[in-house]
């Protein structure tokens, strides 16, 4: 079941949009407020965030970020507020489209079949779900690395971070394509967690982090994935 968590704090709009919702066979859970979003995102892991940019505790926005520093969920964002910089702030931000309000209740479906299936497309082709180095295996359907014959626990950024490198062995991957992809921000201003995430894959990865044989740093450009 595909679940859907709903940011709102307009409890007649939240009251339809459950009610819609589950009847499509959709899971729904709903936050009044940023803070119980970001709690709930965490906790039930849902596969697309539905997102009212005007809530009482923070900005929208701000819940934005707060999701892009460890996830890739799709967010859709519902919002009464008619201005492109807000609409440019959201999508900058990491947010992946934009509804204004009042909007049909066809055409907010309509959008969440399509954020759906845009996540479902992401998962990698046949023929690149395995990669082999001589320290470490890594599935990326399964979602396991096995280093040693154990298995390595990776936080959510640093599986993307890894799936990212890893589809084009021996390729640079800029800084810019990391952080867009990642964190959903196009601006360079944010290579410190990069380096941060990078040292911690390394620290699980390689045989000696200090001098990385697999995950190399192209300095001041980006990185490579080397089997
Ligand atoms: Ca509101």
């Amino acid at each position: 079941m595909t679940r859907v968590l709903v940011v709102e704090d307009d409890p007649q709009l939240v009251r339809a949009l459950v009610i819609n919702m589950r009847a499509r066979r959709y899971g729904v859970d709903a936050a009044p407020d940023g803070a119980t979003a970001l709690r709930l995102a965490a906790a039930r892991q849902p596969d697309v965030v539905m997102l009212d940019l005007g809530l009482p505790d923070m900005d929208g926005i701000e819940v934005i970020r707060a999701l892009r520093g460890w996830s890739r969920v799709p967010i859709l964002v519902l919002s009464a507020r008619l201005g492109s910089a807000e609409k440019v702030a959201a999508l900058d931000a990491g947010a992946d489209d934009y509804v204004t309000k009042p909007f049909s209740m066809d055409e907010l479906m309509a959008r969440l079949r399509a954020a759906v299936r845009r996540t479902e497309e992401s998962v990698p082709a046949a023929g690149t779900i395995r990669v082999e180095t001589a320290g470490f295996t890594i599935d990326l359907l399964a979602k396991r690395v096995v280093r040693d014959g154990r298995d390595v626990r990776l936080t959510p950024t640093e599986w993307q971070l890894l799936e990212i490198l890893v589809a084009r062995p021996g390729h640079l991957v800029t800084q810019q394509h990391l952080l867009r992809e990642v964190w959903g921000v196009s601006r360079s201003n944010r290579t410190n967690y990069l380096r941060v995430y990078m040292a911690q894959l390394r620290r699980k990865l390689e045989a000696d982090p200090a001098h990385p044989r697999h995950l190399i740093t192209e300095a001041g450009m980006g990185y490579r994935f080397e089997t």
